[in-house]
């Protein structure tokens, strides 16, 4: 009988599609929009408010600085910076409009594509001042995360966010199964401040470690939906659906999510009293990867007004990143090596320092330089190394080096 259940359940699974996985946005902020209903009206207000008279900026664009926080308890977790690289580019990409798949949009959708031409960078200063990839690295013996109480922003099981009024916080680590990822609505608590996404679904593409439930979430667009939550945009059937309110015209209202489909289809009513057309293909719906492609443009009006309302103090610490050039011709030989690092560097002025990581973030090694090249030895085991060349508190250089002892090259300064 337990198997038949188990049969059962699977194939519900597939005739549902995705309904067993989904973004956890409502559930998690639904205790503290009950418990402080006037600090969220007031949120709510403020946006009306300044929708009313709005001011725009002269380039109308933003730039985030971000930190992703990779917790990770398997080291497949562990995502490589080229992976968190990549999410990135899914992020600019989107939230600048310049994905061509908007081409899924029939004409009358066209008009109401939204560019929000907000700009992610990675956050090139730590909270101390310190130079840093954006990047956080953090060893958990916690299986899987919830989203009660959670679990992922706290030292003791996950990692302690940064500053929510320097940065956007972004949590990626292994929620529990069905679990997309979940982002708290302006008006929560500062320190869990941020979205938190599935390990699974961070990237641009469906690599080989994703499992196969996962492939329609799957191209970095989970973050994308849940920085819109960020953003203060709710599902479209309204936080506590179905026909809910989500303060969009243009996207009618609608009973629930509508779940990926190999048609994608673009004209669909809802149910609702009064059934409406539902605009589909935006990325607040449940509609997946290969049909999800733009915000609307009333997605960007609130989501600015939000940000223009109660992100302030983010917009105004943003620090740019100081523009040092000539580094791209620094060299470290040789790279796969008994120990021995020789760098030589492009003429500069001033001290550099050398930074050494080991794969998963910790510093293991430091110097400093004033001259042109520099030649030490790292007694450290076999493995991938990260150099790091920082300059006035900003890296302008990094190479990945592999110390094995069976390398030909780098042998000891004593035994060359
Ligand atoms: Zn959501």
């Amino acid at each position: 009988m337990g198997r038949l259940l188990i049969i059962l359940f699977i194939c519900f699974i597939n005739i549902n599609g995705f309904g067993q996985l989904k973004c956890g946005t409502d559930e998690y902020n639904r205790p503290f929009i009950r418990q402080y209903p006037e600090k969220y009206d007031k949120i709510e207000k403020d946006i009306q408010n300044y929708l009313r008279n709005p001011k725009v900026k002269s380039d109308g664009t933003y730039v985030i600085p971000v930190v992703f926080h990779i917790v990770y308890n398997h080291w497949k977790e562990n995502l490589n910076d080229s992976v968190i690289i990549q999410q990135l580019n899914v992020l600019n990409d989107r939230f600048n409009l310049r994905n061509a798949d908007t081409i899924l949009l029939t004409d009358t959708l066209q008009n109401w594509k939204g560019n929000f031409k907000i700009t992610f960078e990675l956050a090139h200063l730590d909270p101390d001042g310190y130079p840093t990839t954006g990047i956080t690295r953090t060893y958990t013996n916690v299986g899987e995360f919830s989203y009660w109480s959670n679990p992922v922003k706290k030292a003791s099981q996950g990692k302690a966010g940064w500053p929510n009024d320097r940065y956007l916080n972004i949590w990626v680590c292994d929620l529990y199964d069905g679990l997309m990822g979940y982002a708290q609505f302006p008006g929560g608590e500062d320190w869990s401040d941020g979205v938190v996404i599935d390990w699974q679904s961070v990237g641009d593409r469906v690599y080989p470690w994703t499992y196969s439930i996962y492939d329609k979430w799957a191209k970095g667009h989970v973050l994308v939906h849940e920085i819109g939550h960020w953003l203060n945009l709710k599902h479209p059937w309204g936080n506590y659906g179905p026909c809910g309110d989500d303060h969009i015209p243009e996207t009618g209202l609608q009973d629930g999510p509508i779940y990926p489909s190999a048609e994608c289809p673009d004209t669909l009513f809802s149910t609702c009293d009064t059934p409406e057309r539902i605009f589909v293909k935006h990325y607040m719906d449940y509609v997946g990867a290969d049909c999800m492609c733009t915000f609307t443009k009333n997605q960007v009006v609130r989501g600015i007004a939000s940000m223009e309302t109660y992100r302030q103090d983010l917009l105004n610490n943003y620090v740019p990143k100081p523009n040092v050039t000539g580094f791209e011709n620094t060299m470290v030989r040789p790279t796969y090596t008994k120990g021995r690092v020789v760098i030589e560097f492009p003429k500069y002025e001033g001290k550099l320092e050398i930074m050494v990581f080991d794969m998963i973030g910790r510093l293991v090694y430091k110097t400093t330089t004033t001259h042109p090249f520099i030649d030490f030895k790292l007694n450290m085991g076999n493995g991938s190394y990260l150099i790091d060349i920082i300059k006035d508190e900003r890296r302008v250089f990094q190479e990945k080096i592999i110390i094995n002892s069976a390398s030909p090259y780098g042998a000891n300064f004593l035994n060359n």
